[in-house]
């Protein structure tokens, strides 16, 4: 791609930044009690998942589940907590709902407390809790401190009225990623009756996570989303919410970060700074912040308004490459699922390098395969380079 080419794209674009992944410990924003991280995994296939004519409908024989195992539910007062985050006392929020109600009907008439006066939004809420134990609450009253973003402030805010928009692209988020990794289950590859999958340590991507938190910033526009302790915190005002794909996309950039940290190496925090971090390094080496040289290298599209592409932003680091990376791996198996004529980014720009990923600079094949088998089981249905 030419400099003026590379000039010209960071021109069009006025995308600013997907997120802010942070733990607890980089950060004095986020308060006890905002994690239950006690949620469990949908188990269950979803129906109706999307994929090319002519796939098995049953899972291979041997083949290596994507899905994470299921973890404890969260209780009553645990639910309280994150939906009435924003309340000095969450169980006199509670109150409404007695513990001689049903318990199933006693957490579904938290929700309808916590959503009141929307009820389409309660039922978006309470499917999300039902069908991916995922519970959707508000985030709490905090200043965070936004890197190059400088420090921020952020309300609890929720998804009703006008807002109700980012709750119903998140259901249907989920709902995608259900049948994308059902559908991917159906194709990853089979292991010889007996055999071990190739390493001891679990490869699936989760893609549930225990908690939402949504929130508003005040006088700033990012960062759109971030992520802790199976917790993802959402912006109402976020820059990047401006659609379903969108959103999509930019839940599951956000959900990676989440597994990047629930699969550390021996001694290492997440999986991301050692397995792809020579990698990133040779490139940012070779390259610095050049969007014309980077945009080979560069998994998707976003750049930061004055900057770079986001994946190598200086101050964001190999995570948000890894992230990234992960969205647009998702991005193109998802289109090779649903035999779609190609993998588009929600900006419909054309990938500055190849269109596939793994066919660009013989780095993209080698981070594309790590991530490859260590969140996705193996499966790659993209066809072959040179195909
Ligand atoms: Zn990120």
């Amino acid at each position: 791609m030419s400099s003026r080419h590379g000039l010209r794209a960071a021109l069009l674009s006025s995308l600013v930044v997907a997120c802010s992944s942070q733990r607890p410990a980089d950060t004095n924003a986020v308060t006890s009690a905002t994690t239950s991280a006690s949620a469990g995994a949908a188990e269950s296939p979803a129906p109706g998942a999307a994929e090319s004519p002519g796939a098995a409908a049953a899972p291979a024989r041997g083949a290596a589940p994507l899905r994470a195992p299921a973890l404890p539910e969260p209780t009553f007062d645990e639910i309280a907590r994150v939906l009435f985050a924003d309340r000095a006392s969450p169980s006199s929020a509670a109150a409404v709902c007695p513990s001689s109600t049903p318990p199933e009907a006693r957490v579904r008439c938290l929700f309808d407390e916590r959503y009141r006066g929307d009820a389409k939004a309660a039922g978006l809420a309470h499917e999300l809790y039902v069908r991916w134990r995922v519970v959707a609450g508000v985030e709490v009253a905090h200043t965070m401190n936004g890197g190059y973003r400088g420090m921020i402030r952020i309300e609890p805010a929720l998804p009703i009225g006008a807002e109700r928009r980012h709750i119903e692209w998140i259901v249907s988020a989920m709902r995608d990623f259900d049948d994308f990794f059902a559908a991917l289950d159906r194709r990853a590859p089979a292991l010889e009756p007996g055999a071990e999958p190739p390493a001891s340590r679990p490869k699936r991507f989760r893609f549930e996570p225990s908690t939402l938190r949504f929130m508003r910033s005040v006088a700033a526009r990012t960062p759109s989303a971030y992520a802790h302790d199976w917790t993802v915190a959402w912006n109402l005002a976020g820059s990047l919410h401006r659609s379903a794909d969108a959103v999509r996309e930019t839940l599951f950039h956000e959900i990676f970060h989440l597994n990047d940290y629930a699969h550390p190496p021996p001694g290492g925090e997440a999986w991301s700074p050692r397995a792809l971090g020579a990698t990133f390094d040779a490139v940012v080496k070779k390259c610095g912040t050049s969007i014309a040289c980077l945009g080979p290298y560069s998994p998707n599209d976003t750049i930061v308004r004055g900057g770079t592409y986001y994946s190598f932003q200086p101050g964001n680091g190999v995570r948000e490459y890894a992230a990234e990376l992960a969205v647009r791996y998702y991005r193109e198996q998802r289109a090779a699922l649903r035999a779609l004529p190609k993998a588009e980014s929600p900006t419909g720009r054309p990938p500055a390098g190849a269109a596939r990923f793994k066919c660009g600079p013989p780095e993209n094949a080698r981070a594309w395969a790590l991530m490859r088998d260590e969140f996705f089981g193996g499966g790659d249905v993209v066809p072959p380079c040179g195909s």
